[in-house]
């Protein structure tokens, strides 16, 4: 068990333009699990993050935080995972396993949580992502892939489906009779929280920039109804009308347009990461008993539950799966909001080494 070079592409600067890059990574400790990374989707945090846009980036960065891969090495206390199993990564690798939030199963908000890229590993090295051609990782932090679902498909799952299945999950035994679900931008999550929350039974609207998702939402994944957010009159008319909102939107954006949908006691889950501070009326919140949440990711066993669940109901996410030279236009595409629904790179078949 030997330190591994890993080949994998980086941002070098705020620019965020990705070239290649080699690296190492530690050998297989007792409890860790290392992998050759199949695929890894690319989410729009990755974007924020390779530009420097959000938490300070440490160059070189090496991004993604939705990785399939097929383990190749165990540590001798691994158990879960054998040589050969397809295991899963999202966005955190470590976190103090101590605190409250460690020992309730949502180790996401841990303190001193490790991000899988941009943060600092136990071992004092950086920790860099999925966009390379292996990842060593604990194995409480790594989840296994069922049988029934594909590589590719799983790998979205990891953090944008979680961030949208997590949020949702405590609405999963209301005694409501229908759950008027909202999901604001029709992205990579926005797109499987439709999913999501049409297979958890809600009525799903999809609240978009445009008219230009209209017949993939409403015929493809299964909406039940689409509003377009700059028509002041189809808003007015579906004013007190949803449960909750899966805000995803990746800029700043007036809330208050969004909180008149609610109905009384209804909750904005706030998901999207916005550059700059949003703003907000008190009294559109105070006259409704309202609220404004945000939601990190999903814990280590919801994205397990939720592996499952999407197996189960035989879900099929809209994913357009690209090699790593193309990830540079990849990130401008999904700058220009120009992607149906989520870049998934086939990492193992791009030759990185
Ligand atoms: P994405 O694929 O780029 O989707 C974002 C969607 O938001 C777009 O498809 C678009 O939908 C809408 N949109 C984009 N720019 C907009 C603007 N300026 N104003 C209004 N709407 C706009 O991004 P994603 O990967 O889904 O990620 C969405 C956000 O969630 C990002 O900020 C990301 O960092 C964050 N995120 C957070 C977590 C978490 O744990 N909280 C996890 C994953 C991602 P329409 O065309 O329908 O308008
Ligand atoms: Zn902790």
């Amino acid at each position: 068990m030997e330190e591994r070079r890993v080949e994998g592409w980086a941002a070098r600067d705020s620019t965020g333009i990705l070239s290649p890059y080699s690296f190492t990574i530690r050998k297989t400790g007792p409890e860790d699990v290392t992998f050759k990374v199949l695929y890894c989707g690319i989410d729009h945090t990755d974007l924020h993050q390779i530009r420097n846009e959000i938490h300070m980036t440490n160059y070189p960065l090496v991004p993604g935080h939705e990785v399939v891969g097929e383990v190749v090495e165990v540590g001798v206390s691994v158990n879960k995972f054998k040589v050969g199993d397809l295991a899963g990564v999202g966005g955190i690798i470590g976190s103090c396993g101590d605190c409250s939030s460690c020992k309730s199963n949502m180790e996401q908000y841990c303190k001193d949580r490790i991000m899988t890229y941009n943060g600092v590993d136990t071992d004092g090295n950086p920790t860099q992502g999925g966009f390379s051609s292996a990842m060593v990782v604990h194995q409480k932090y790594v989840v296994m892939i069922p049988e029934k679902l594909a590589p590719e498909q799983a790998a979205s799952l990891l953090c944008a489906g979680v961030t949208a299945y997590s949020p949702m999950k405590q609405f999963i035994q209301s005694d409501m009779d229908v759950i008027n679900a909202g999901i604001l931008g029709l992205g990579g999550v926005g797109h499987l929280g439709v999913m999501i929350a049409k297979a958890m039974g809600h009525h799903v609207t999809v609240i978009s920039s445009s008219d230009k998702k209209r017949v993939e939402a409403l015929e493809h994944l299964g909406a039940d109804a689409f509003l377009i957010s700059s028509s002041a009159e189809e808003m007015a008319r579906a004013a007190d009308s949803l449960d909750y909102i899966l805000d995803t939107v990746p800029a700043v954006h007036p809330l208050e347009s969004y909180i008149q949908l609610l109905k009384v006691h209804g909750k904005v889950f706030i998901v999207g990461v916005s550059p700059k501070p949003l703003q907000f009326d008190s009294d559109t919140l105070i006259l409704g008993k309202k609220s404004i949440v945000g939601s990190l990711m999903g814990s280590i066993e919801e994205t397990q539950e939720l592996l499952e669940f999407w197996a189960e109901k035989k879900l099929k996410s809209m994913i357009e799966i690209v090699k790593m030279d193309y990830v540079n236009e990849a990130f401008e595409r999904m700058e220009r909001n120009d992607v149906r629904y989520r870049f998934v790179i086939d990492v193992a078949g791009s030759n990185l080494n």
